[in-house]
């Protein structure tokens, strides 16, 4: 199944360079519950996502098509790979991030901070430096649909990095209802995270924030922007650093400075994408129970 060149809205003329007009909207699967957690693999030419409410990962290959990469996955939601191309995942089941090693063993790297469990983590990106920066809301413990339901033993949903080379863990930010998506400006000088605390109270924040990075620490947080529609849960840079990000029954693309220059209409409620392909001119996007897939005329920033 393909969505013809309807999919595409076009909001400013830039949305003209960055997108292709006749590229279409293709459904590469459609059999999960709530897919995640996008991650590409160009050595191996494969995609690999989570279907977290039937507790697996599932891998797609052109040409060949959907297996199992891995069930039960402990409900993992986001991932990435480090800089030696070890998969990094978000378990809401472990409350952990987990690192895939290269002989396929899974090794907890963090499940705690201050000697309380983490809620669940949600979303991560690695930094060139090798730290691991990633999101804690509370959505893996609030039903038993994505996890395992339980009380959250943090007084807060928080940010956090964590160092591999010396195990330290720190929060970086503190004041969000619920810390999602995050993903680092092209020189690193920003990180975006997003609030997705109104899919739980209608008061609470649906938008992005930038903060200013100092090495190991986060300043100067400004709103970036706030989603027209819908929540943006998972989102990822192209090398011209605009903004790609679910936002309801599709994805938005934000320029540098937070204006809105277009929309991919999936047509389902959108989660998270991801830039593939050997040109990484390919986006990945997670949506209900589709992983769709269009070419773009952007390239994606993310490494490996
Ligand atoms: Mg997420």
């Amino acid at each position: 199944m393909t969505i013809g060149g309807e999919a595409l809205e076009y909001i400013d003329k830039k949305f003209y360079d960055l997108a292709i007009g006749i590229a279409p909207l293709e459904v590469l699967y459609d059999g999960c519950r709530w897919a995640e957690g996008p991650v590409w693999f160009g050595d191996g030419n494969f995609l690999v996502w989570s279907d977290i409410p039937n507790n697996r990962m599932l891998k797609w290959v052109p040409d060949l098509g959907v297996t199992t990469f891995r069930t039960p996955s402990n409900y993992v939601n986001g991932n990435t790979r480090d800089l030696q191309g070890r998969l990094l995942s978000c378990s809401h089941g472990a409350r952990a991030v987990l690192r895939t090693e290269w002989d396929g063993s899974v090794t907890t790297l963090v499940d705690s901070y201050q000697g309380k469990r983490l809620n669940s983590p949600n979303d991560i990106v690695v930094k060139s430096d090798g730290t691991i920066w990633f999101t804690d809301p509370t959505y893996g413990i609030l039903t038993d649909y994505e996890g395992y339901k339980s009380e959250p033993e943090q007084a807060g949903c928080y940010v956090y990095r964590f160092d591999p080379a010396d195990g330290s863990l720190t929060v970086v930010a503190d004041d969000f209802a619920k810390p999602n998506g995050l993903a680092f400006s092209p020189d690193e000088s920003i990180l975006y995270v997003s609030d997705t605390g109104q899919s739980h109270d209608p008061d609470w924040p649906a938008h992005i924030r930038q903060f200013s990075v100092n090495n190991d620490r986060l300043g100067n947080p400004r709103l970036f922007t706030d989603v027209d529609s819908g929540l943006p849960d998972g989102f990822r840079l192209d090398t011209e650093g605009n903004v790609w990000t679910s936002a309801g029954l599709g994805v938005n693309v934000y320029n540098p400075a937070g204006a809105l220059l277009g929309r991919i209409k999936t047509g389902a409620k959108t989660s998270n994408v991801v830039f593939g392909g050997p040109r990484r001119n390919r986006l990945f996007i997670t949506c209900s129970q589709y992983v769709m897939a269009t070419y773009v005329s952007a390239r994606g920033l993310q490494r490996p």
